[in-house]
């Protein structure tokens, strides 16, 4: 007998007979042998309505009572999940995260999970109940009510499966929402994408860090971390879904498996930054040290002993980073200066790392349809660039009678250039097309079947007790060196649209393969653009930079650094844990070693730093994380 925990999202439970459909379900395969734990959020938009109440009263409701009322909107459905599953004749009991042992930290509307009490569960479960949980809630060492952040529901879900599992249960997780599984693309916004057979663990941790809003991000890295296995499944029919699983080899023949846009993001740009070691430790030691998670980070080295650093933040944080970063700024004679609204679109794809030219296919896209980029950073399997809305934002959609659209897809739908994007991008990777693990079999199952759980001996029970108490600390697995990579950068760019895509077409042509990418935009509408290649195609790689950039504008610098290494710091949840990024700018800083160019994302961050300088910021870093 396995442990089947089975989420359903709000979409699911809208109304009675939604609710009936997923007590079915459950009920089913409690017949089919399994025991079940249903996580339930709440039910339709109730999440949006409840935050559109407090906006009357408020217009910064406090944060801990924000988490009182929106936890009640999962505690509705547990009782009526509860109810249907009795109603059809099985044994069910709801329980709220708190009643659950859900323990978290005290950062209220984004609490991270500490540990989770498996014994109520286990009783319940026991005694031969349905166990249906709320999820999203959980509660801080006070006893506080806590929420996890919208979209939690899902790590709720794969938190109980995983503490199931450490305590010696043979689990599976099954996400029910309103789609048939994981697609290429929101289909929503691109009517055409696919759905896929499997995705791997960082492909999807990427893909939902950077907009796809099919999953929380956080659930993935619980996923990944104590190897739950995950599928994402439509809640109205019973066709198969999408696996979420380990990278299989068949997977890296694809230089993208998906795209996502995000639309909920604010750009910020300091200029005049002094260009010493230690001055973006100290910014981002200042919002990290706020919580606030930065994503795409590009700092451009300027003139004259000034840098300028530009990044993003989630929208709804613009408030408070500009409180944390204005009064720094002053201090470093430097300039805050916040954009307008932008869209963020973010290609993803296992295959990234070895195939050449997935850059240059991006850009190439975007030129064509005339989208202009603001910024670009580079994962190791994402690009991601930010694309400044024109305003010109569609009038509300008209809703189906009776339904609301989530607030979501509002936002989505007010974003009429970074769609332009999503689409264009779609299109050049050709991803409405059938592939291996999206249409057509691939070797192998894509079923993903991990080791046989081990019920725990009394020592391993007390290990496992302990990994359950840091479950959703950051894990920094390697740490590694570059020393093969040279640099590249051309100083002024004309901020038009095309021309990156004209540089990287001529690279591309050479067979350059092209790492990371950083590019800013600093005051006067030019760019900076930085790209790091293999150190043997430098000589290349310039001459053609030198040539195209010639054609697009004398005036433009381009200057080629043989003198660099990359450092990678390998994990899951990098980005979001922002202890990550203050641990490793803190450590170089401490060293006085200068950072040139930084990369974000969930998987890896990534730092250039001098040549002379780089085994001992290996070393430095080595310790900083703990690795051996
Ligand atoms: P739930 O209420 O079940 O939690 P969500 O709205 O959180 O549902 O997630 C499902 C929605 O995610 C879909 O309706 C779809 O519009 C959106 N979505 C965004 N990106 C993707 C993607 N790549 N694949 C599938 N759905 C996506
Ligand atoms: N109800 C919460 C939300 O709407 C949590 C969830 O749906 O996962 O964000
Ligand atoms: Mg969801």
């Amino acid at each position: 007998m396995g442990l089947v925990v089975q989420k359903f999202g709000g979409s699911s439970l809208k109304d009675a007979e939604n609710v009936m459909e997923a007590a079915r379900k459950a009920v089913r395969a409690k017949h089919a042998g399994d025991q079940v734990i249903v996580v339930v959020s709440a039910q339709g938009s109730t999440t949006d309505d409840l935050i559109a109440k407090a906006a009357e009263i408020s217009a910064a409701p406090d944060a801990r009572e924000m988490d009182v009322l929106l936890a009640t909107g999962e505690q509705i459905s547990i009782a009526l999940t509860a109810m249907a599953i009795q109603e059809l004749g099985e044994k069910a009991v709801s329980l709220t995260g708190p009643q659950i042992g859900v323990v978290t930290d005290r950062t209220h509307r984004k609490a991270r999970i500490r540990s989770i009490d498996t014994r109520r569960l286990k009783d319940a479960l026991d005694a031969g109940n349905i166990v249906v949980v709320a999820g999203f809630q959980g509660h801080d060492e006070l006893g506080d009510i806590s929420t996890l952040g919208r979209g939690g529901s899902d790590t709720t879900a794969v938190a109980v499966a995983a503490a199931l599992k450490l305590a010696g249960l043979e689990v599976e997780c099954e996400i029910y929402t309103d789609v048939d599984g994981v697609y290429t693309t929101d289909p929503r916004l691109v009517p055409d994408a696919r759905k896929m057979d499997a995705i791997s663990y960082d492909e999807m941790l990427e893909m939902a860090s950077m907009g796809a809003g099919v999953m929380h991000s956080r659930s993935i890295e619980f996923a990944k971390k104590f190897d739950v296995p995950l599928m994402v499944r439509n809640s109205r029919s019973d066709a198969v879904g999408t696996w979420i699983m380990p990278e299989a080899e068949w997977m890296r023949e694809f230089p993208a498996c998906g795209v996502a846009l995000a639309t909920d993001e604010a750009r910020v740009v300091l200029d005049g930054v002094p260009d010493v070691p230690g001055v973006s430790h100290r910014v981002f030691a200042a919002l990290a040290g706020a919580n606030l998670a930065v994503d795409m980070i590009a700092q451009s080295a300027g003139g004259g002993g000034k840098a300028t650093i530009g990044f993003t933040v989630p929208g709804v944080e613009l408030d408070r980073t500009r409180r944390v970063l204005q009064p720094l700024a002053t201090e470093l004679g430097a300039t805050f200066r916040e954009t307008g609204k932008v869209s963020k679109v973010s290609v993803v794809g296992a295959g990234m790392r070895t195939v050449a030219g997935v850059a240059e296919r991006m850009f190439a896209a975007l030129a064509a349809e005339g989208v202009n980029m603001k910024m670009i950073t580079t994962g190791d399997i994402k690009i991601s660039v930010l694309i400044e809305e024109d305003g010109s934002g569609d009038p509300p959609p008209e809703a189906v009678p009776g339904e609301k659209i989530k607030q979501a897809h509002l936002d989505a739908r007010k974003a009429v250039l970074g769609r332009k994007a999503l689409r264009a991008v779609h299109r050049a990777f050709a991803l409405a097309d059938a592939r291996k693990g999206a249409g057509v079999p691939a070797a192998g199952e894509f079923r993903h079947k991990p080791a046989p759980a081990v019920v725990p001996g009394e020592r391993d029970r007390e290990a496992a007790v302990a990994r359950l108490g840091g479950m959703e600390d950051v894990l920094v697995s390697s740490v590694h060196l570059n020393t093969d990579q040279s640099r590249v950068t051309i100083f002024d760019l004309p901020d038009l649209p095309g021309n990156c895509s004209r540089v990287f077409s001529a690279v591309a042509t050479g067979g350059v393969l092209v790492d990371m990418i950083v590019q800013n935009l600093t005051a006067h509408g030019r760019a900076e653009l930085s790209f790091t290649v293999p150190a043997a195609d430098l000589t290349r790689a310039l001459k053609r930079t030198q040539d195209v950039v010639r054609g697009i504008d004398p005036a433009c610098r381009v200057s080629g650094d043989a003198d660099i290494a990359v450092l990678f710091v390998l994990g899951v949840g990098m980005r979001t844990h922002t202890g990550v990024a203050r641990t490793m700018f803190g450590a170089l800083a401490e060293r006085g070693i200068n950072i040139s160019m930084i990369n974000t994302s969930e998987v890896c961050v990534s730092v250039v730093v001098e040549r002379s300088r780089g085994e001992e910021a290996l070393a430095c870093l080595r310790e900083a994380f703990r690795i051996g």
